[in-house]
């Protein structure tokens, strides 16, 4: 018997005592430009892969450590640093333009002067019908956590609330000056909270 390694030309690998003929074979040899492919990009993990060769975890974790690749860990780790941050919501990015520090929880959420703001989106809402129809903006409160709600409104501004103005699940309000009595429903006041950047306090934390 020798002790000769002999490899592979197609896929590099070494090949057992089973020899070439039966090396051919095998799924990782059919497969080898796939599972190169897949090892070199690091966002796919073993599991992945495994499943998508049909062949298990271990072996893909054989294979890779055969073919030089970095283990598991070390591609998960290099695949984080190289995603992209996710971009926060645009009331965040104008915390930031106005000073303030913002600490992402999330895309729509995130930390300022150590209160829980979300981003929400106000969108128009047709309250009653013909002569008597109006149309209001329309906000929901959000579930969960948070300290301060900033509704976008359809102009571009935010309609901003502290938790204790937001007691309602949906609500209406005429972000416009108007004669219109609007309705019981229709929370006139909220229009003194369009742009009301003072709930976050000072920027810089000052
Ligand atoms: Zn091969």
């Amino acid at each position: 018997m020798s002790d000769t390694k002999r490899y592979c030309q197609t896929c590099r690998l070494q090949l057992d005592k089973r020899g070439f003929s039966r090396h051919t074979l095998s799924v990782v040899h059919r497969k080898a430009k796939l599972l190169r492919a897949m090892l070199e990009r690091n966002c796919i993990t073993h599991a992945e892969i495994a499943r998508r060769l049909g062949v298990t975890r271990e072996r893909v974790r054989q294979l890779a450590l055969q073919m030089g690749f970095p283990d598991g860990r070390s591609r998960h780790a290099t695949c984080r640093m190289q995603r992209p941050k996710k971009e926060m919501a645009e009331f965040f990015v104008k915390a930031q333009e106005r000073g303030f520090e913002v600490e992402p929880l999330g895309t729509k959420s995130a930390y300022i002067n150590g209160k829980i703001c979300v981003q929400r989106q106000a969108c128009w809402h047709d309250l009653g019908k013909g002569k008597y129809k109006y149309t209001y903006l329309s906000i929901y409160r959000p579930a969960g956590r948070f300290d301060i709600c900033a509704w976008k409104l359809p102009d571009g501004r935010f309609l901003i609330l502290p938790r204790k103005l937001a007691g309602f699940r949906q609500t209406t309000f005429n972000p416009e000056e108007s004669e219109r009595p609007g309705t019981a429903s229709s929370s006139h006041h909220y229009r003194e909270h369009i742009e009301k950047w003072s709930l976050l306090g000072e920027p810089h934390g000052g």
